[in-house]
């Protein structure tokens, strides 16, 4: 159990599989709620991030992070660029004092929270990476929770982001944001090793 630039590379790499093979299913849960591009957007970003890590292996920890920060805030645009930008910045921050992953996530939700103003319950990302987050941290954390995160959105009304332009007309759709969020973490449980 312990992260190093290696599994790191494993764990991005294999999110950017799944967004990959999911990205006409992200963009199609983004259509009646959004405008219909986070699986573009998403793929965009992680196939910058595969380029940056491949053309320059990072040295650190922190070095890792901050490339694939980089990478998705100049690559993914729209809303989700920036939050999940934040995240991977503010875990590069965090890398420098330790690499528990329950503190990284921890941080990085903390940051996805400041910079988009939602709070649990908004129908955001925030639903996926504040409990799971938590779960981490206690070392518990499980596929039937991602699917339980990222399924809780469905009936919430969304207060944040293009959604929350359909007020109630929301409910009754899972989050993009949300899915792509899931796909991270079940990456993340997926790879052997961290
Ligand atoms: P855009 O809405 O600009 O087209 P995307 O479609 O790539 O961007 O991303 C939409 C996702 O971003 C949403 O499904 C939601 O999870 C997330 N999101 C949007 N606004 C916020 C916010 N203020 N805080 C947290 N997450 C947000
Ligand atoms: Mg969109
Ligand atoms: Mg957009």
């Amino acid at each position: 159990m312990a992260l190093t630039v290696d599994n790191l590379t494993e764990w991005i790499n294999s999110f950017a599989q799944k967004v990959n093979d999911q990205k006409d299913y992200l963009s199609e849960l983004d259509t009646p709620i959004g405008d219909g591009d986070h699986g573009n957007n998403m793929a965009r970003g992680v196939k910058a991030v595969q380029e940056s890590l491949e053309n320059k292996k990072p040295a650190e920890l922190t070095d890792a992070f901050k490339q694939i920060a980089m990478a998705l805030i100049s690559k993914v645009g729209g809303a989700s660029g920036p939050l999940y930008g934040t995240a991977f910045l503010e875990m590069a921050k965090k890398s420098k004092d330790t690499t528990d992953l329950g503190e990284l996530f921890a941080a990085a939700n903390a940051g996805i929270k400041k910079r988009g103003g939602a709070q649990v319950g908004d129908k955001t990302m925030v639903d996926v990476w504040e409990p799971l987050s938590d779960q981490l941290a206690q070392g518990s954390l499980a596929q039937e929770d991602i699917d339980k995160a990222v399924n809780g959105t469905r009936g919430l009304v969304a207060k944040k982001g293009r959604a929350s332009y359909l007020g109630d007309r929301s409910v009754g759709h899972l989050d993009p944001g949300a899915m792509s969020s899931g796909y991270l973490f079940t990456a993340l449980i997926e790879t052997e090793g961290i």
